[in-house]
């Protein structure tokens, strides 16, 4: 184990109480089934945990990745070689605020969410039903669909921030973030472990007849049934990536077992055994593509981590 990986496994012998293992494939923790190794991979069962997780990582200087249900992220086919803190396994618990408001840890998966919400007739998230990420996941990207967000319904957010050699637990402020189409200006050493959001009421017979729409639309359009990532880039302005793709006729497109996908342009998916490098070569001829037709440059939305291209190389 290299890059400080020892150090941190001895540094958490003690007051670490989730699961640590080494060399595990990280295919088995993202939606597009695929990644290499993970150097450590470290699940935290609670706040505590994390916070010991993130102040081993400091003082060992190991490279840090946070995932939470890698629904956004395509990983290297070598994976990643420091710690990999797997958020969506532990730290899921939701508290009511009152009224109108919940306290939801970051590990929370959404669509547990959003079902919770509804089912205590709380209005705001039905439209983000079926994205498959976790809270945290889903506030760093600034989730959306619908034309909703989920910065909209955000008050605050707690976070750790890795500062020097230590860990400082902050509370963000809705005024103090910057909510962008698919993003947030948080700092990128910023861990958010849990998030306050401020609802509506609504009933819930209507809330859940709106959930089962979003879920039926989602069911049409987006193809379910193979593993993805969602939309892999971003809507220019003014026009959908999916519709520009389409038109430039990258439908079907494959690069190995990845497919530009029939059913909605903007997914790619894997056909099985596909690898991150036939992702990334395909999104390149997709760009190219696109570029030479339309003269638009696409951007990611999806994250990327790792080193993409020839297998060794
Ligand atoms: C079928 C399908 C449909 C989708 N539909 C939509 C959609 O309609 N709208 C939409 O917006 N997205 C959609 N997505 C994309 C994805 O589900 C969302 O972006 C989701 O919010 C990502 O959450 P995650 O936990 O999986 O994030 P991950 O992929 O685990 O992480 C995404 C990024 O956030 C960071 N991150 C994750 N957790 C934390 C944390 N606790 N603290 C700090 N940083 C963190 C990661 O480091 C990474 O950079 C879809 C994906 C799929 C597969």
């Amino acid at each position: 184990m290299g890059m400080g990986l020892a150090e941190v496994r001895g540094k958490l012998r003690s007051g670490f109480n989730g699961i640590l293992e080494e060399g595990v494939p990280l295919a088995d923790y993202t939606t597009y089934r695929i990644g290499g190794p993970a150097g450590l991979l470290a699940i935290p069962k609670g706040t505590e945990d994390l916070a010991c997780l993130l102040e081993a990582v400091i003082a060992s200087e190991a490279r840090l990745l946070v995932l939470g249900r890698g629904s956004n992220t395509l990983v290297s086919d070598r994976g990643f070689e420091g710690v990999v803190a797997v958020l969506s396994r532990g730290l899921g618990r939701i508290t009511r605020k009152g009224e109108d408001e919940v306290y939801v840890e970051s590990g929370c998966d959404l669509n547990s969410l959003v079902k919770w919400t509804i089912e205590l007739g709380m209005a705001g998230l039905e439209e983000l039903s079926g994205i498959p990420g976790s809270v945290g996941g889903a506030v760093r990207m600034n989730a959306g669909a619908m034309g909703s967000e989920i910065g909209q319904k955000i008050e605050s957010v707690e976070v750790m921030r890795l500062c020097g050699d230590r860990v400082e637990r902050k509370c963000v402020k809705r005024g103090e973030i910057g909510f962008a189409y698919r993003g947030t200006d948080l700092d990128d050493r910023d861990v958010i472990y849990g998030a306050r959001l401020k609802l509506a009421r609504e009933s819930k017979k209507a809330l859940e007849a709106r959930r089962k729409e979003v879920l039926r639309w989602r069911r049409k359009n987006q193809p379910l049934k193979q593993p993805s990532a969602g939309s892999v880039f971003r809507n220019p302005p003014g026009i959908s990536a999916g519709e520009l793709i389409e038109r430039c006729g990258c439908k079907g497109m494959r690069v190995g077992e990845a497919m530009v996908s029939e059913k909605h342009a903007n997914f790619i998916v894997n056909l099985g055994g596909a690898r991150a490098g036939d992702v990334y070569a395909l999104i390149e001829r997709v760009k190219a593509e696109i570029s030479r037709r339309e003269g638009i440059e696409l951007v990611e939305e999806i994250r990327i981590i790792g080193e993409m291209g020839e297998e060794g190389g």
